[in-house]
């Protein structure tokens, strides 16, 4: 069973995806630390870094996050200034529930301040476009899932996660080699700068180890790198584009086929805000995600996307089209793709999720147990696991 059949099994079931927090909450521990006194190095300061980081901090741990972009956030990178709501370039909807947010932060006393909004599946209309005909939301694969109301990942991680962390982070440091032959474990940068410590926890994209960036001394099992070169990665792009008038229903759905290929759709971006912008969303990944990203030139990307939309609204959208932006993933030099296929297998994922020698440990959407991947709560849950595992 692939994550997809198994979260749309869930769904027809009407139960969450199931993946209990596996830390205690540290308020009351006798020891909060666990038996691990040393120091620990987090590369990447995603969601999944971000989130290990908050968690020792928690625990008393010491521990230094380097990341090699000069901001935090990774793939949940927001917009600010197209509209006067954030814009999310990378994560856009909360897939589970708002439990996650507590999860993360990890501590009762902490009341979450973080609006979200389902959609209404009785009344907002979905479409499919190669029919025309209205889709129920299930089949436009959004069940659970919620829109942050002017906020977003970004803005829960930097309301609740990063004080903590803000003054352990190191930007423009990218990681090169990790040498964990010895007790102490080397890691060395770019820019010739080293670092030790007794553990490192990996929270780099997947496509940053596919593509070699860093090397490991040994060198991983074939298991991992097997594990590693086998992944299916999506590419990933996203625009928005602003219209004097919304002609569009709440999502266009493309039934993308062969399925594994990656996904596609249009959606009010605007959809719940505070706003009175029309913003149209294009969200694509994999092959669908490719034909975007091979059109360079700015102009006729416009024009591309206007005649797709033209020819599903009855020529509406050029007369309306005011501007656009657009995020091409692959090009981010930290990130080179968008995720793990949807389809990708449970066994393979449970193989990149492992931890080496109970040294090296790997956080992110896409080093989980199997169960969920690709998702920010995915990524912040698999951090939760390694901590755990690390503080044994
Ligand atoms: C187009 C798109 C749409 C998405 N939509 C959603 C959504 O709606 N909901 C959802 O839950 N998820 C969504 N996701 C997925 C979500 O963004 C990711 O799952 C999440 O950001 C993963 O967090 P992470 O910490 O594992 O990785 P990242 O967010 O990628 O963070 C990794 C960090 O590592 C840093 N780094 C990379 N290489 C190095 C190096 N060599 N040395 C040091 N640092 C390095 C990067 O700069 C980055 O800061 C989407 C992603 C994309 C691209």
């Amino acid at each position: 069973m692939t994550r997809k059949e198994f979260v749309k099994m869930c769904a027809l079931l009407g139960i969450a995806v199931p993946f209990p927090s596996m830390i205690s909450s540290c308020k009351g521990d006798e020891n909060p630390g666990g038996n691990f006194t040393g120091k620990v190095l987090i590369i990447g300061a995603g969601p999944a870094g971000m989130t290990a980081g908050y968690l020792l901090a928690q625990r008393g741990i010491d521990f230094e996050i380097l990341e090699a972009n000069s901001t935090h956030g990774g793939r949940i990178r927001t917009n600010t200034t197209f509209t006067d709501f954030p814009i999310p370039l990378g994560a856009e909807w909360l897939h589970v529930e708002r439990g996650i947010f507590s999860e993360i932060v990890n501590d009762e006393s902490i009341d979450i301040d973080i609006t979200t909004t389902p959609y209404d599946l009785t009344n907002d209309i979905a479409i499919d476009s190669a029919s025309g005909t209205q889709i129920s939301f299930e089949v436009a694969g959004f069940t659970i899932d919620q829109k942050f109301v002017g906020s977003s990942w970004l803005d829960f991680f930097n309301t609740y996660v990063f004080p903590s962390i803000e003054s352990r982070i190191r930007y423009n440091i990218q990681i090169t080699d990790i040498d964990y032959s010895g007790d102490q474990i080397m890691v060395n940068s770019s820019g010739n700068q080293s670092y030790t410590a007794d553990r490192v926890i990996i929270a780099v994209p997947l496509k940053i180890l596919q593509n070699d960036v860093i090397t490991f001394t040994p060198a991983l099992s074939s298991t991992k790198q097997q594990a590693i070169n086998n992944a299916h990665v999506w590419s990933g792009f996203k625009a928005f584009f602003e219209f004097s008038s919304q002609f569009y229903p709440t999502i266009v759905g493309y039934d993308i086929q062969p399925e594994p290929s990656g996904q596609k759709m249009f959606y009010d971006a605007a959809y719940g805000q505070d706003t009175t912008q029309h913003i149209l969303g294009l969200f694509s990944t994999g092959v669908p995600a490719e034909t975007y990203i091979s059109i360079t030139n700015d102009n006729e990307f416009r024009d591309y996307v206007l005649a797709e939309l033209d020819d599903l609204f009855d020529n509406q959208a050029t007369p309306n089209y005011l501007r656009h932006i657009r995020q091409n993933w692959n090009a981010e030099p930290y990130a080179r793709a968008a995720y793990l296929s949807a389809y990708e297998d449970f066994n393979l994922v449970n193989a990149l999720g492992k931890s080496i020698n109970n040294k090296v440990y790997f956080a992110g959407d896409s080093y989980t147990t199997g169960e969920d991947w690709s998702s920010v709560h995915a990524a912040a849950r698999s951090a939760i696991r390694a901590v755990s595992e690390l503080v044994e």
